[in-house]
């Protein structure tokens, strides 16, 4: 049986991938250079980001699938209005997609094939293109705000608090895209502590990444007065009020930032699920929300917290109060948040909220499945 037009083009494509977005992108900077500045200075990473887009798009056109790739684009296409992306640019984008093919498969594709790329090219330009417009006409493509606050809460870990110049809309437990001074043209996400304020305050918390090349300049750069940009809300990290199931919450370092705002948003209701959260750190010094949530938990019974150390003492730069420690209903427990949490039993009747590093994310989710919580009960970022 002789091979689809998808997976003949597929063929092509992967004969040389890297080659392939290379002269991609060199054609579009060459049609239109001004993009050049929109990009990273080291592509590498981008063009496996763009290869991988692509191949989904070309698997995923045409089958069920569709729909969700078309909502995945239209994301995309809202995203990329932070960057200043015209209609222009994806005009030139979809030029330098058939150019660059079109030398692959040479100038006369069979008719099949031809239907494929234009397919590709025609849906992925003009979905993201006409989702970003009908964005423009009520939203912002970023927003600004000011520096009010820049406090180092531990040696890595910073809590910025901004005003912005008008209120950014996400939900609790959404993370946003933030572009600080101090790295021009590099968008991190980043989860606000708080939820939503109706004027404009936001609050983060930034733990620099050891050879990270935005984290650490926040944290350690910071300054009152610095213009951050904040772009559109993602995610869906929330807490199922219908399902009826109690919650359980794992955050490890400062992913406890979005599973903050998801409990501060919940102490305005009268009654809430009950929530169980595991809150861990490397030491106990770095569990700088303990105090405030289990102040939280004085007043809200809904709420347990339960603090998890790797190391039980600290290191001679951090210094827990011991009061603190003792200020709560539960004491400090030593292992892995995933050790700790499993040693529980498997959680199975809760909807389960993760949050932290991809590393904790992944062990935790590992873990949790294999004792038996069932995968579709456990929520995540991407990460
Ligand atoms: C949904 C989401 C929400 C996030 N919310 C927050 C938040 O509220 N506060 C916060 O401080 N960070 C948060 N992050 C992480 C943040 O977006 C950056 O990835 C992180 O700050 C590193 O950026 P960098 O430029 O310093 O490192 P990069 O220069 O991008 O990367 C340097 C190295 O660090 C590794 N790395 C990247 N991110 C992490 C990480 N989180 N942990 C360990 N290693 C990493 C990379 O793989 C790479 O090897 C969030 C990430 C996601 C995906």
């Amino acid at each position: 049986m002789s091979a689809s037009p998808t997976d003949r083009l597929l063929a092509l494509l992967h004969a040389d991938p890297d080659r392939f977005t290379k002269d991609l992108y060199a054609t579009l900077f060459a049609l239109a250079p001004e993009t050049r500045e929109m990009f990273p200075a080291n592509m590498a990473e981008q063009r496996q980001v763009l290869f991988d887009t692509l191949e989904l798009l070309l698997t995923g056109l045409g089958t069920d699938d569709e729909q969700d790739l078309i909502a995945f684009l239209a994301q995309l296409g809202r995203d990329h209005r932070r960057y200043g992306v015209t209609s222009a640019h994806y005009q030139a984008f979809t030029k330098a997609l058939v150019w660059t093919i079109r030398d692959r498969v040479g100038p006369r594709p069979d008719p099949a094939l031809r239907t494929v790329i234009v397919r590709l090219a025609g849906i992925t330009a003009a979905t993201m293109d006409g989702a970003a417009r009908a964005e423009a006409e009520h939203t912002p493509a970023y927003w600004e705000a000011t520096v009010l606050e820049h406090h180092r809460l531990t040696r890595d870990l910073a809590l910025v608090r901004l005003q912005a110049d008008a209120a950014v809309p996400y939900l609790p437990g959404q993370y946003v895209s933030v572009q600080v001074p101090q790295a021009p043209g590099q968008w991190r996400f980043l989860s606000p502590t708080i939820p939503a304020d109706a004027h404009g305050l936001l609050e983060f918390q930034v733990r620099a990444v050891d050879g990270g090349q935005v984290s650490p300049r926040i944290v350690t750069g910071t300054g009152v007065g610095d213009r951050w940009r904040i772009g559109a809300p993602h995610g869906a990290l929330e807490v199922d009020r219908q399902a009826g199931s109690d919650v359980l919450m794992i955050a490890g370092g400062s992913g406890i930032a979005p599973l903050r705002a998801l409990i501060l948003d919940m102490c305005n209701y009268g009654f809430n699920p009950r929530v169980h959260l595991f809150y861990g750190a490397r030491h106990p010094g770095e569990l700088v929300e303990l105090a405030t949530l289990w102040q939280i938990s004085m007043t809200n019974p809904w709420l347990t917290v339960v603090p998890v150390a790797e190391d039980p003492e600290d290191p001679w730069w951090l210094r827990t109060d011991p009061e603190l420690l003792r200020g709560g209903l539960h004491t400090l427990r030593t292992g892995t948040l995933a050790q700790v949490v499993g040693s529980y039993g498997s959680w199975s009747d809760r909807q389960v909220l993760v949050s932290g590093s991809p590393r904790m994310i992944r062990s935790t989710v590992r873990h949790l499945t294999r004792i038996g919580t069932p995968a579709d009960n456990i929520a995540y970022d991407p990460y």
